[in-house]
């Protein structure tokens, strides 16, 4: 929600390791070259007995508020529990709201049951984990589930069997090949893209195809985008246990969510990964540069506050516009 008002100048932030202060955009780049940086990882690594482990370079922004940022390192290995706990502390006062994150079209909530699995538990403690085989099989009864319910219901508004049509018959080939779970996902995932892109070109595109034709690749479409959102509901695991090294690769921008009420958005972005010792086991995720959160954070609660008188007054229609005026990031909810 860009708004036309003068450009903001921009924000400066300290180095936590050579405590420079320089400019948000020239952050990234001193990070690589900090001398007191790179000496301080020489040293640890000299000293530390721990193996190293992948970690994520990561760049957190106000949506609404980029000039409030800061650079931090996590594992891959974490969770994105612990990367909720890090923005609530550094961002947010108040932690008793829901929070999530959105990566790759896809939502994960702390409102989502953390024991999910896409095979139960007691199947799971008889033998701590399903051999690939097994695994496999699960899989694919799940699939042959969710293909056949809809099967039905495609044939009956199409007129002919749903694997009679040879471009459908090959899909559901192509779902059903041996895969892993997360594979399958990643599968799933690309499929999504593919079919909303296409879905955009059918009525753009062949204007030389007859209409009847036309129809009838549109509700393929529209099968196969249900079976795929069917079948990541079933297999997906959308909890903050997910690793980030699931979830995120170098350039990924994903974003955050607090409060779903008056919200708090921050943008996210992986702008780098290296192999390094973890500095502390209990505190995984390490700062590498901010600027100052303080007043942010009493101007997050401050809209907060206003935000709730403007709702118990009914004012709620003039939110928005006072929200673009004086940049909250606080939202109504419409
Ligand atoms: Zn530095």
């Amino acid at each position: 929600m860009e708004t036309q008002s003068t450009p903001r100048p921009i924000s400066k932030g300290t180095c936590v390791f050579c405590k420079a202060e320089l400019a948000k955009n020239k952050m990234t780049q001193h990070l690589k070259f900090c001398k007191q940086r790179l000496a301080t990882l020489a040293t640890q690594e000299k000293q530390s007995q721990e193996t190293k482990t992948r970690l994520f370079h990561i760049l957190a922004e106000g949506q609404y508020n980029p000039q409030y940022w800061l650079h931090f390192e996590v594992p891959a290995s974490e969770s994105l529990w612990s990367l909720d706990r890090f923005l609530k502390d550094m961002w947010i006062d108040d932690l008793d709201h829901l929070s999530g994150f959105t990566i790759n079209g896809t939502n994960y909530s702390t409102d989502y049951p953390d024991d999910f699995f896409f095979f139960s538990e007691e199947e799971k403690t008889e033998e701590e984990d399903l051999s690939e085989e097994e695994e496999e099989k699960a899989l694919r009864e799940v699939i042959d589930e969710v293909v056949s319910q809809f099967a039905e219901r495609f044939a009956s508004s199409l007129g002919i069997p749903f694997n009679s049509d040879p471009q459908t018959a090959e899909w559901v080939a192509e779902i059903k090949r041996p895969r892993s779970v997360d594979e399958l996902i990643d599968f799933l995932k690309a499929e999504r893209v593919r079919i909303k892109k296409e879905e955009r070109s059918v009525w753009k595109d062949e204007q030389d195809i007859p209409v009847e034709t036309r129809h009838r690749r549109t509700l393929t479409l529209q099968y196969q985008k249900i079976i795929v959102e069917q079948l990541l509901d079933e297999v997906e695991d959308c909890s903050m246990e997910v690793s980030l090294g699931r979830v995120l690769k170098v350039g990924q921008k994903f974003s955050y969510i607090y409060d779903y009420g008056s919200s708090t958005y921050i943008n996210l972005r992986v702008i780098g990964e290296r192999e390094g010792i973890i500095q502390e086991k209990k505190e995984p995720v390490q700062l590498l540069a901010q600027n100052e959160r303080e007043s942010y954070k009493r101007r997050r609660n401050l809209c907060s506050f206003l935000l709730k008188i403007l709702r118990l007054l009914f004012l709620v229609p003039y939110v928005g516009s006072l929200q673009q005026k004086l940049q909250w990031d606080t939202l109504p909810i419409a």
